[in-house]
């Protein structure tokens, strides 16, 4: 029997509900199939431990979660803490210190789910969005001067690297080769900015050399957001910044159906360090403790989970229970413009992996 040991950190608001969730459901399907074992450790970091200890994890936090095979995250952030301190305390922390340079953001519709776009079905969007993860305007990098003054100055400086730009680029068309289409799209914004965005466009040449397998474009990140828009089924596999992929994820959430289904992984893809499942979505302190919160990001990023840990078959029959419990308009939540609850759409997850075969 395989084992594989999870840190959980379920952070704040709606987090520890849709872990707590997705717990429940991760370790149905170990049940169901037999041949692995999850363990999972639960860390109450986040803004109620930074409230009591002034710091979002203790200092030996990551060094705590390094020796773990994944770690599956809820989501920080909390009305009276600084933004700043919530995500740089503890989720870029973790993506920084661990190198997880390489954020996979797989968007489709989903069988039931009616996306605001007009005559587009699940067989016309099926994307997986690469966001370089490490680098780039989010860098950190910059400084004000004059503070306060007429002629004060900010700068904000987007840092790209060869070694950087190389390796999402590899990441993004072995990606891309995996896939049935083969296809990738570089986004940039060459035309304007033309120190790292034509790194990035002579990178990207450089990289699809490497692989005559897969067909390439390239696109403006402004007409980028139409092409997703207008025609959607152009598209497979997408590479963009941090900052540029940031805004075309969000983009890419709405246009299937809800930011509570969207899911994402932060990856360390040379496995020197454990990489981070966890949904897009936020803490949503609005629907907290309510019951209301849609479970379907936490559980679709555990598929990514499970494909990560060599257990692609459970991540499949995972991924075959959602759609089954997607298309049944009695089991969506609010957000999706149903009524049903977390603990609903929970136990009917539960019941398709039990009734799988
Ligand atoms: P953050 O800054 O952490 O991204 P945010 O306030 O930008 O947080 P969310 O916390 O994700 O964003 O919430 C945005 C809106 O989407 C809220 O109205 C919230 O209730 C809703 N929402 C987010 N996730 C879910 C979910 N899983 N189920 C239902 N509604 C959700
Ligand atoms: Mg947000």
């Amino acid at each position: 029997m395989r084992h594989h040991r999870i840190a959980a950190i379920p952070g704040d608001g709606i987090g520890g509900e849709v872990i707590a969730a997705g717990i429940e459901v991760l370790q149905a399907l170990a049940a169901r199939d037999g041949s692995f074992g999850l363990a999972f450790e639960s860390f109450d970091w986040g803004s109620d431990y930074y409230k009591a200890h002034g710091v979002m994890m203790p200092a030996d936090g990551l060094a705590r979660l390094k020796p773990f095979d994944a770690i599956y995250f809820g989501a920080v952030g909390a009305p009276d803490v600084p933004d700043h301190v919530t995500l740089w305390g503890l989720r870029l922390a973790i993506c920084q210190s661990f190198d997880q340079y390489a954020n996979v953001r797989p968007t489709r519709l989903l069988p039931g789910i009616a996306g605001p776009l007009r005559d587009v079905g699940p067989a016309d969007l099926d994307w997986v969005i690469v966001r370089e993860n490490s680098e780039g305007e989010y860098a950190g990098q910059g400084g004000r001067s004059h503070r306060g003054l007429p002629e004060e100055v900010a700068t904000e400086v987007a840092i790209f690297t060869r070694a950087g730009v190389t390796r999402i680029m590899r990441f993004a068309f072995a990606l891309a080769r995996s896939r049935p289409r083969r296809h990738l799209t570089v986004v940039t914004k060459s035309n304007a900015q033309r120190h790292g965005m034509v790194l990035w466009d002579e990178i990207a040449a450089e990289v699809a050399a490497e692989f005559p397998e897969v067909t390439w474009d390239k696109m403006l990140v402004d007409a980028m957001t139409m092409r997703m828009t207008l025609k959607p089924r152009t598209l497979d596999t997408v590479v963009a910044t941090n900052l540029h992929a940031d805004i075309l994820s969000d983009l890419a959430a709405a246009l299937a159906g809800s930011l509570g289904i969207a899911p994402t992984a932060n990856l360390n893809p040379e496995r020197r360090f454990p990489s981070m499942f966890e949904p897009i979505h936020g803490s949503a302190f609005d629907i907290t403790g309510q019951g209301i919160a849609n479970p379907i990001g936490t559980f679709w990023t555990a598929t990514m989970m499970l494909d990560h840990l060599g257990e692609a078959a459970a991540g499949q029959r995972l991924m075959r229970a959602i759609e089954r419990v997607t298309a049944d308009p009695a089991l969506h939540t609010p957000d999706l413009g149903g009524r049903a609850t977390t603990r609903a759409v929970t136990d009917a997850v539960i019941a398709a992996i039990q009734g799988d075969n």
